[in-house]
């Protein structure tokens, strides 16, 4: 099989891009893509970094509606397609700027989804960034594998996975490791999310999913994979996100917000 004459455009296009993350999870309603857009503002606003979201979830892109550019067209211009900037160092590509509603739907195969992932790779004017995280679908798919593809040149410096703590997520977060091995990428770590709710009322913290033993950080461990930590469970994030704001901005001091700065210090 003749190489991928694109991989080196690719190379070419990123040789902005310092480091390259994966968004990953075994199962979907997780809270990957939430997660996602969380990590970019976290860097974004923690660091001064710039930062770039690449959204591959096509059959389902959330990431427009959580980071409040649901109803952003794609421009492009004469070095490539414009991400849609949310701040001056944080900016956001989406198959959903592509659809005419947000309310439509994407029904594609996997040869059509390649090539839409090849041109956000090749074709998006990404400019200099520290980070670039990617938002994948949950488990492992034909997205991940163009991605891995893809990026075979440019280089991806590792996967974060995120979960619940149920044994059902839990069972497929074996799954998402084993895939990064396969396939050569280091895991970064695993982030443990909604597994406490931190009462507003009282502060105290409460478990919600049965526990199994040890917990998510325990699974870590048995795989030699760092643990990044535990976001609680709160319901101002699901606001957050259903009205497209930062999360981290509207509730500055709270232990998710912590949670999430200390998680952005570990990548
Ligand atoms: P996924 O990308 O894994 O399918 P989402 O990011 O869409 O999952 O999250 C699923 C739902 O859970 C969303 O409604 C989101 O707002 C909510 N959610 C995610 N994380 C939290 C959290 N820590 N606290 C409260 N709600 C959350």
């Amino acid at each position: 099989k003749l190489p991928d004459p694109d991989l080196p455009k690719i190379k070419e296009s990123l040789l902005g891009v310092q480091h390259k993350i994966l968004v990953l999870s075994g199962k979907g309603g997780v809270g990957k893509s939430t997660v996602t857009a969380h990590l970019a503002y976290a860097l974004s606003q923690d660091t001064d970094a710039h930062v770039g979201v690449l959204d591959v979830d096509i059959c389902g892109p959330s990431i427009p509606r959580i980071m409040g550019v649901a109803n952003e067209q794609v421009h492009s211009s004469g070095s490539g397609w414009s991400p849609i900037y949310i701040e001056d160092n944080l900016c956001v590509m989406s198959p959903g700027f592509l659809l005419a509603s947000p309310k439509d739907a994407v029904i594609w195969r996997g040869p059509k989804k390649n090539g839409l992932i090849k041109q956000f790779l090749r074709d998006v004017d990404w400019g200099s960034l520290e980070y670039l995280v990617v938002d994948t679908p949950p488990g492992t798919s034909d997205e991940h594998l163009s991605i891995v593809q893809f990026l075979a040149m440019a280089g991806i410096d590792g996967a974060v996975i995120v979960t619940t703590p149920q044994e059902v997520a839990l069972s497929d977060v074996r799954k998402e490791i084993n895939f990064c091995k396969k396939v050569g990428i280091p895991v970064v770590g695993i982030i443990d999310n909604m597994s406490i709710l931190v009462c507003p009322k009282c502060k105290n913290s409460s478990v919600i999913f049965p526990p199994i033993a040890g917990g998510v950080e325990k699974v870590a461990v048995e795989m030699g994979i760092p643990f990044l930590g535990s976001i609680p469970l709160d319901p101002l994030i699901g606001k957050c996100c259903d009205n497209g704001q930062s999360y981290l901005e509207s509730s500055p001091d709270s232990p998710a917000t912590k949670a999430y700065l200390n998680i952005c210090n570990k990548i």
